[in-house]
C-alpha cells in the first residue's frame, strides 16, 4: 500500500520519476561512496530517495511540500536514517548545512524555479562537492553551450565560470507522472574551486555579464556602457565592437577583474 495520497501539485512543480531505468542512471551517475554526505532537493514520493537511502544508508532531503513529510517519513523505515528538512529550498543555507565538511547535491528540481535554485545552491559553491541535477532539456541546453551558439547566454556564463558542467543523458515526458510538457536531461555540475575561478569581485562580473546580455544585439560598448568605457573595453583585452554572444567566459571575467582593480573615479 502507498503512503502517498495526494495528487502531484503543479504549484510545486510535482512530476515524480516512475521510470526504474531513468532511476538507476541517476543512482549510479551520483554512485555514492562511503562516508559522503548526500543532500536531495524535492524528494517528492521518494523515486530517487529511496534507491539512494537503500544503497548509502544515510540521506538529507529538502522538502517544501508538508502533505510529503510524513509519508516520507514512514515510507523510509528501515531503509536508513533519512533527515528531512520541511523549508523552501530557497530559503536553505547549504553552508551551514554542510557545517564543516562537504555535501553533494542531488535532485529532479522543480522546474518553475530550476534558475534560481541553481544561483542559489552556488552561493555555497565551496560546501558542494557536486551536483547531479533533472532539469528542462533546454535549460541544460543553455547551461553547457559555447560562445556563437544561439543559446549561449548569462546563465552559461555563469555556471561555466564557477562550475564544469557536464551534461549526462536526456529523459523523454512520459518517464514522469503527469508528464510534463518538455524533454528533459540530468547534468551534472562540479564546482571549481576558488583559486581556479579567478574573480576577483563576484558581484561586479555578475553585473558585466547581466549587462552584456541584456541586449544581445548591441555591440560590448552599448551593452556595458553603465559599467565601464571602451578604453576600459581595450584595457582588458576585448574588442568593444564585440557582441556578448561571441565572447568566451575567460573573457568575461578578464573585464571584470580589471574593472575591479581600477582606481576609483575621481570626485
Ligand atoms: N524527486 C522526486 C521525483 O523525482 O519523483 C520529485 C521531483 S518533483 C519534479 C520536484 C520536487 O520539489 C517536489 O517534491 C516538490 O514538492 C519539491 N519542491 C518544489 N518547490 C520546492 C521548494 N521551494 N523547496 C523545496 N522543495 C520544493
Amino acid at each position: 500500500m502507498s503512503h502517498f495520497k495526494d495528487p502531484p501539485k503543479k504549484s510545486l512543480g510535482q512530476h515524480f520519476l516512475h521510470e526504474r531505468g531513468v532511476i538507476e542512471k541517476i543512482v549510479l551517475a551520483v554512485n555514492p561512496q562511503a562516508g559522503e554526505r548526500l543532500v536531495e532537493i524535492g524528494p517528492g514520493q521518494g523515486a530517487i530517495t529511496f534507491p539512494l537511502l537503500r544503497r548509502h544508508g544515510s540521506l538529507t532531503v529538502v522538502e517544501f511540500d508538508r502533505d510529503l513529510i510524513t509519508p516520507l517519513m514512514e515510507a523510509s523505515e528501515g531503509l536508513g536514517e533519512l533527515t528531512i528538512v520541511h523549508k523552501d529550498v530557497l530559503k536553505v543555507d547549504f553552508g551551514k548545512l554542510a557545517g564543516d565538511g562537504r555535501i553533494r547535491l542531488v535532485g529532479n528540481l522543480p522546474y518553475n524555479i530550476s534558475t534560481p535554485i541553481l544561483f542559489h545552491v552556488l552561493e555555497h559553491a565551496d560546501a558542494i562537492v557536486d551536483m547531479h541535477f533533472m532539469l528542462q532539456k533546454e535549460v541544460v541546453d543553455r547551461m553547457a553551450s559555447a560562445p556563437g551558439s544561439k543559446v549561449y547566454g548569462r546563465l552559461s556564463v555563469m555556471l561555466q565560470a564557477l562550475c564544469r558542467v557536464q551534461p549526462l543523458f536526456d529523459v523523454p515526458p512520459g518517464a514522469f507522472r503527469p508528464p510534463p510538457k518538455v524533454d528533459s536531461a540530468v547534468v551534472r555540475l562540479v564546482p571549481k574551486p576558488a583559486d581556479q575561478v579567478g574573480i576577483a569581485n563576484f558581484g561586479l562580473f555578475e553585473a558585466v555579464v547581466r549587462d552584456a546580455f541584456g541586449q544581445r544585439r548591441k555591440t560590448l560598448r552599448n551593452a556595458v556602457q553603465q559599467l565601464c568605457s571602451g578604453d576600459d573595453i581595450v584595457a582588458a583585452g576585448l574588442r568593444p565592437e564585440a557582441r556578448a554572444e561571441q565572447l568566451e567566459v575567460a573573457q568575461f571575467i578578464a573585464l571584470a577583474n580589471h574593472l575591479a582593480q581600477r582606481p576609483p573615479a575621481a570626485g
